[in-house]
């Protein structure tokens, strides 16, 4: 009954017992908010710079509920609830789909056509069995070339270096899709996995980017990372670039992709 369920949550403090209850209310929604069509793509662009020339090399995409009371939700508020329920492989599944939808789009326009989209996996999404499959039919499907799609992973995700880890993502690199690591030196530090895996990006986390015209700590991170970065051959870019100085800053340094709002933040497809 009603007051026996409530009696069994009394060991809590209602604080708790309140937080519990507004992830349950919130995962109920995020259910139905995929059949509902609430769901949306940003997409943030990503840049090459030469010779002092800004290129659009490609976009992260970037997920968005638009609750229709509450408005647009960003990522931090459910992906966590996404994740623990398990709804992460249905909503992670939709945004692969959409993605692919959009490169279909830009395929017809000249200017971008050879952008390609990075897309967030989760660990729990490539932990599933028909992961490959997945991707496989869908570039398949489209007939997409599978370089447009760049998968991004944490660290979390590759450490762990099993078997099968191993094999999924060298099926997905015979495939001809790209990998990134995002937060890149913010996971458990292993560089291990950078020797065995094909991987062909680092992702430098936001967080060394924000003071790095003032901390000498973080100018020394993400000159490491993009030491490293030269030395296994792999692109590196720079996330969270605000303003002039930080991009002339990474320039110096020999970084040459970039991506925060100092480009463009994340918007619907139709803005670019
Ligand atoms: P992330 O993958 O590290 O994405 C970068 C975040 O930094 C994005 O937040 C982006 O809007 C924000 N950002 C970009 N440039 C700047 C900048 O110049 N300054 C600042 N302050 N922030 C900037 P967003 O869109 O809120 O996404 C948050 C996180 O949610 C993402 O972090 C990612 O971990 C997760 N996420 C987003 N979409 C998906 C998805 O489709 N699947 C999964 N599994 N996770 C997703
Ligand atoms: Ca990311
Ligand atoms: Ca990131
Ligand atoms: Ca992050």
């Amino acid at each position: 009954s009603k007051e026996k369920g409530r009696n069994r949550y009394s060991y809590f403090d209602p604080k708790l017992q309140q937080q519990i209850e507004e992830k349950v209310e919130l995962s109920k929604e995020l259910r139905k908010a995929i059949d509902k069509e609430e769901l949306l793509l940003y997409y943030q662009p990503q840049i090459f710079t030469k010779n002092s020339i800004n290129d659009i090399v490609g976009v992260e995409a970037l997920i968005r509920w638009n609750h229709p009371e509450k408005g647009i939700i960003s990522p931090n508020l459910f992906i966590n609830v996404a994740e623990e329920t398990g709804l992460i492989v249905p909503l992670g599944k939709w945004v692969l789909k959409e993605s692919v939808k959009q490169l279909k789009i830009w395929e017809t326009d000249a200017t971008k056509k050879n952008w390609r989209i990075s897309v967030n996996i989760s660990q729990k999404q490539f932990e599933r069995d028909n992961f490959f499959s997945l991707i496989n039919t869908l570039i398949k499907k489209n007939n997409i070339e599978a370089n447009k799609l760049r998968l991004e992973f944490t660290e979390n995700l590759l450490i762990k270096n099993t078997k099968e880890t191993l094999e999924k993502i060298q099926k997905l690199f015979n495939l001809g899709v790209t990998l990134s690591i995002d937060d890149f030196g913010t996971g458990y530090s292993s560089l291990a996995y950078l020797k065995q895996l094909p991987i062909h990006e680092l992702k430098i986390d936001q967080s060394f980017i924000r003071d790095i015209l003032i901390d000498s700590n973080d100018y020394s991170i993400v000159e490491t990372i993009l030491s490293i970065g030269r030395k296994f051959n792999l692109e590196v870019i720079a996330e969270g670039v605000e303003t002039n100085e930080h991009h002339q800053m990474l320039v110096s340094m020999g970084c040459s992709y970039f991506q925060g709002y100092l480009f463009g933040k994340p918007s619907i497809a139709e803005t670019f």
